[in-house]
């Protein structure tokens, strides 16, 4: 095993033309297997996104290697340092589109206008009138959002058109909208204002810069990641800490896990005590359950 005290995760996406992900792919694949990178790549012909962890140095190669491709060119990288291993393995994939959002003809450039961190804080500050929107799906808002956001019940990033059919009475309001790294919005966005949404903004490099900049204030509870981290404690100040509360006793918390019977999987909020008290299992039928996972993760 190597030392991972020195581990550092980065997230990334951009929107280019990639004339040929299948050939792209094992390129690259080759360079993270070498390098000891590991992660998720997600290949379109319209650009790439991932999140890849490894050694510090590592990651400082992998970062210059993908933007010396000419069909990338510059990325921005968003980093966080790890304590543990963030992901298990190493692929790259190719995607019809980078995120399925049942609208895959969407003209990008119709995009909200950006909001930076900086705006969207002054948004709140001032008072402003606005709605705040979360484009990610129910599960990574549940335990985890903006000051009043709007919080769609939305379980997959594809059903966001039909979703912003039934909320067209927002359609004069000065909307913004939010996801993670800001890869949905750019979509989400440009969704709403070809719907005829007059003012949209997007939140420029997601949740993610945000937080960089101004933990402690108008976020509230923890952040969903796609590694093992699962949720990100984003927050210091204790009544931000958490916005979801445990399963089964209520406490805050911002703790999920998978139940572990193989055949239910459901993704629920649970404490600490609570998922060695419930054998990590959703409900008294799932504890029983004959297909269980046989390892035992956090
Ligand atoms: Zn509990
Ligand atoms: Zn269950």
């Amino acid at each position: 095993m190597s030392d991972r005290s020195n581990s550092v995760i980065i997230t990334f996406y951009k929107y280019t033309r990639i004339e040929n992900p299948e050939e792209f792919q094992p390129v690259l694949l080759n360079f993270c297997l070498q390098e000891e990178i590991k992660g998720k790549i997600y290949l379109a012909f319209e650009g790439i996104n991932g999140s890849v962890s490894g050694d510090h140095k590592k990651i400082e190669l992998f970062k210059s290697y993908i933007q010396s491709f000419p069909f990338i060119g510059e990325v921005i990288f968003k980093e966080d340092p790890v304590f543990g291993i963030c992901h298990e393995k190493m692929f790259v994939r190719v995607r019809k589109e980078l995120v399925n959002s049942g609208a895959r003809d969407i003209d990008l450039s119709l995009g909200g206008k950006r909001l930076s961190p900086e705006g969207l804080l002054k948004l709140y500050e001032e008072g402003k009138e606005f709605v705040i929107i979360d484009t990610r799906n129910w599960y990574e808002s549940k335990i985890g959002h903006f000051k009043n956001a709007v919080i769609p019940p939305i379980e997959n990033f594809r059903d966001w058109p039909e979703y912003v059919d039934q909320i067209d009475d927002l359609k004069d309001k000065t909307v913004v909208t939010y996801c993670t790294g800001g890869i949905r919005c750019e979509k989400a966005s440009a969704v709403m204002v070809e719907k005829g949404f007059k003012d949209v903004y997007q939140l420029d490099g997601g949740i993610v810069s945000y937080l960089h900049k101004f933990p402690d204030t108008f976020w509230e509870g923890g952040m969903f990641v796609f590694d093992n981290r699962r949720v990100v404690e984003v927050n210091t100040k204790e009544e931000l800490k958490h916005v979801a509360t445990c399963h089964y006793c209520n406490k805050p918390t911002s703790k999920y896990i998978n139940c572990h019977n193989l055949k239910c999987d459901k993704i629920f909020v649970c404490c600490e005590d609570c998922r060695k008290t419930h054998d990590y299992s959703c409900s008294e039928e799932c504890k029983t359950a004959l297909s269980r996972r046989s390892r035992y993760y956090d």
